[in-house]
């Protein structure tokens, strides 16, 4: 599924609607540059799965934690990365996201700076600015079986395609 967005208000939204249909277990990987709207989508996302408040990238925790209509774990693992590379996969695993995973759904930016820790099942989601400035374009793709049926629930919940 292929979209693009024209202002941050129409990454929002379609994030509002992918945070309607999360469930418990679902994994969701934001991959794309920074300024790339990651933060901006996941804000949408937790809108969408009831959570009230604003949805901040965590940068001095690693998880913010919020609650909606299921609990919302929102990941940022940009500062992994260069030398410490190794140890970082460490403690990205110490960070325990099966176990997020069984309480609720899990969004990771930067998921592919520690991308070993990430084989399992996920809705993987890339973003890149598009030729006009508040242009983004959303490629998303859907790792495993739960992936592919929330995706064609997503596509099927608006007009996008
Ligand atoms: P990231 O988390 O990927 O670094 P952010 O979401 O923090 O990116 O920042 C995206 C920036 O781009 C914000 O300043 C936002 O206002 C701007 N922007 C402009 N157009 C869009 C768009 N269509 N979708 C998302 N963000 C956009
Ligand atoms: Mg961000």
């Amino acid at each position: 599924m292929r979209l693009t967005t024209q202002s941050p208000d129409g990454t929002q939204a379609f994030g509002q609607r992918l945070g309607a249909l999360l469930a418990v277990g679902d994994l969701v990987l934001l991959r794309g540059t920074m300024g790339a709207g990651k933060t901006t989508l996941t804000q949408g996302i937790a809108w969408g799965a009831g959570v009230t408040g604003y949805a901040h990238s965590p940068t001095f925790v690693l998880v913010n934690e919020y609650r909606g209509r299921l609990p919302l774990y929102h990941l940022d693992l940009y500062r992994f990365a260069g030398d410490d590379a190794v140890q970082s996969l460490g403690e990205v695993e110490d960070l325990a996201i099966d176990e997020m995973l069984e309480e609720g759904a899990c969004v990771v930016e930067w998921a592919e700076r520690a991308a070993p820790v990430f084989a399992g099942d996920h809705l993987e989601i890339a973003l890149a600015e598009g030729a006009a400035d508040d242009e983004r374009l959303l490629v998303l793709t859907a790792h495993g079986e739960r992936p592919v049926r929330l995706l064609s629930d997503l596509a099927n919940s608006g007009g996008t395609s």
